[in-house]
């Protein structure tokens, strides 16, 4: 396995106790697979994620436990050194803003050749050079023309592209990319994730997609991991995922995607919110919201995750009536 998470534990102290952001996650990709990793805001998707990569704010947070094995190495234990190392050349991510992301008083030719410059040693010219031609690979329209404007001078999904290009410049193992095409328009949303899914295959690389919106990542993805209140609640496959969802959260959400076959149809969001972390429900947090609670469901331990079948699993004690409904 490329890289794994194995019961990965994030706290946060915050003024009014302790927050459990991420509370036991484990998963896996290999290379030349795409996991994609589900949740509302505030589930602990991208918390992990940032763990994974090293780049958690600490403090307030702090990793408690878990492993992030990394070709078989863990690197929490790893030195700062060493850890940077394998985050610069290995490891690469993508964020939903690339405005923030990139300095905006440097040109992105510039931007790109650095990694060029500082971690291949190439000259000035030959990182130009080196920019262009990954400009052209990401398709930016004109890449010999443009290689010397600022970030704000391209559009979003153009930026977009740009950081996608950053992220390959040093053909990393694995990027993890997190609500890479939230900010975007539909139609660019579209576009963006083609590119980054045809990137992964020809570089075949590990790919983590991060998102809340099950939609964008339908036709990407080779499997799922669905997150609530830090921690997972189904593993799937995605097209299993999508015929014969295991939990009750993961219907939800499928319910809510916008289909062009249900025309008129109506959209059933998930009723109510996800629970404060610092309060959540007893028994199995999902239960509030949950259009199949029963008594043992608030009162009896939280769900472990059931082997559903093979590479299938569900947080939900009564996933057999989930997945027969
Ligand atoms: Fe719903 Fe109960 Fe399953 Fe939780 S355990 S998802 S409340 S049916
Ligand atoms: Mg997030």
């Amino acid at each position: 396995m490329l890289l794994e998470v194995r019961d990965l534990r994030v706290e946060f102290h915050t003024r009014d106790g302790v927050v459990r952001a991420v509370d036991g996650v484990s998963y896996a990709v290999d290379a030349g697979e795409t996991l994609a990793v589900l949740g509302e805001s505030g589930s602990g998707k991208s918390v992990a994620a940032q763990a994974v990569m090293g780049i958690l704010e600490c403090p307030p947070a702090r990793v408690t436990g878990g492993r992030v094995l990394f070709q078989g190495r863990d690197l929490l234990t790893l030195g700062r050194e060493e850890r940077r190392r394998v985050r610069g050349e290995r490891m690469a991510m993508i964020f939903q803003d690339a405005l923030s992301a990139l300095n905006p008083v440097l040109s992105v030719g510039y931007q790109l050749g650095e990694l060029f410059r500082v971690h291949r040693g190439m000259s000035r010219r030959e990182a130009r050079a080196k920019a262009v031609e990954l400009m052209d690979r990401v398709r930016i329209p004109a890449a010999k023309e443009r290689v010397n404007d600022y970030p704000h001078q391209f559009s979003g999904g153009m930026r977009q592209r740009i950081m996608i290009a950053m992220a390959l410049a040093l053909e990393p193992d694995v990027i993890i990319a997190d609500e890479p095409t939230t900010a975007l328009d539909v139609t660019v949303q579209a576009q963006v994730m083609d590119l980054l899914a045809e990137l992964q295959r020809d570089f075949h690389m590990g790919l983590i997609l991060i998102t809340h919106d099950l939609g964008v990542v339908a036709d990407v993805a080779d499997k799922i991991a669905v997150m609530y209140a830090g921690r997972i609640v189904e593993n799937a496959p995605v097209h299993e995922l999508y015929k014969r969802p295991a939990h009750p959260y993961t219907r939800g959400l499928l319910d809510s995607i916008p289909r062009l076959d249900h025309k008129g149809g109506e959209l059933r969001a998930i009723r109510g919110l996800p629970p404060n972390l610092l309060r959540v429900p007893a028994g199995c947090p999902f239960h509030p919201r949950c259009p199949l609670a029963r008594e043992d469901c608030r009162t009896g331990a939280h769900p472990p995750l059931f082997e559903v079948a093979s590479r299938r699993a569900s947080a939900c004690h009564h996933w057999r009536e989930t997945v027969s409904e």
